[in-house]
């Protein structure tokens, strides 16, 4: 069952589980439309959840108006994917981004590439390759009936509008929505409680935390975990590690630890371990952006 929990009269989140990488958040705006912010994941138990959440809000999937997707990452197109009819009339919104193929951040193959052949059972196991199969199975192509792009208005009804920020950096086509008369951006996987999140360019992931700091936002309703509201301290959080990290990186190549598998063993202080799959693609995100600034 879909748990929801209402902000204000207007605005209600749902959250839903996905078959792995935790759960993910659908925002509901209520106004004289009914504007849903993302559509979790299309796995079945994730689709019931998020039509449960509906319900108990009163809702059902034809009273959508519009749903904007904040970037296509298969936790946030969800139930889209799966059956589009699902949502009778609504209408669908996403960045001008969206016309570039999309890129899935945790892409196996490449990272298979910068790992030892004999550690590749060890650090992409048996179980996890199963579990991946099928959490991108269910992947379908997207129908996008609006794109938007940095300074658009989408109407939401009562003579209001969320403002497109385009938030590049956790993907290319990623965008912030703001509704400035409350202060709050729907800010999708760009700033996370406890980010950063995955990274697929970083040097856009950058000017996005600073438009972020300057949005004016009183809070962040992120796509995954708690809602952010010292939207400030958290995007210098966020931005300080992955300094840190960049020193950690330079600090090693220096000491002529170069290849991806070894940096990432040195940010994970030595261990092989299934989680070090997530730091080889940390190590090759930042290794682009410090080679482009000729930094190593
Ligand atoms: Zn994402």
């Amino acid at each position: 069952m879909g748990r929801v929990e209402q902000f204000n009269s207007k605005i209600a989140a749902i959250t839903v589980s996905q078959p792995m990488n935790g759960d993910v958040h659908v925002y509901v705006i209520r106004k004289e439309k009914v504007t849903l912010i993302d559509c979790g994941h299309p796995s079945p138990e994730s689709l019931d959840e998020l039509f449960s959440g509906l319900d108990q809000l009163g809702l059902k999937p034809e009273n959508i108006d519009q749903i904007l997707l904040t970037h296509r990452h298969i936790d946030h197109v969800g139930a889209l994917v799966c059956e589009r009819a699902y949502f009778g009339h609504a209408n669908v919104v996403a960045s001008y981004g969206s016309l570039e193929p999309i890129v899935h951040l945790d892409e196996l193959d490449r990272m298979k590439r910068h790992i030892p052949e004999q550690h590749v059972a060890e650090v992409i196991d048996e179980a996890f390759l199963q579990a991946y199969r099928t959490y991108y199975s269910y992947y379908r192509p997207l129908r996008i009936d609006r794109m938007v792009r940095e300074g658009d208005r989408i109407d939401i009804g009562d003579g209001q509008h969320l403002l497109v920020l385009e938030t590049p950096g956790h993907s290319r086509d990623h965008i912030s929505l703001l509704h400035a008369e409350s202060g709050t951006l729907f800010g999708g996987d760009i700033l996370l409680h406890n980010g950063p999140p995955l990274i697929q360019c970083l040097d856009s992931y950058r000017k996005s935390m600073e438009k972020i700091n300057s949005s004016g936002a009183d809070v962040v309703l992120p796509g995954h975990g708690k809602e952010i509201h010292n939207v400030n301290e958290t995007v210098a959080q966020t931005t300080d590690r992955l300094t840190a990290t960049d020193q950690k990186i330079i600090e090693a190549w220096n000491r002529n630890v170069r290849t991806p598998y070894e940096l990432a063993l040195e940010i994970t202080g030595g261990r092989v371990h299934r989680g070090l799959r997530f730091f080889i693609g940390v190590v090759l995100t930042h290794l682009d952006e410090l080679k482009r600034n000729h930094q190593i």
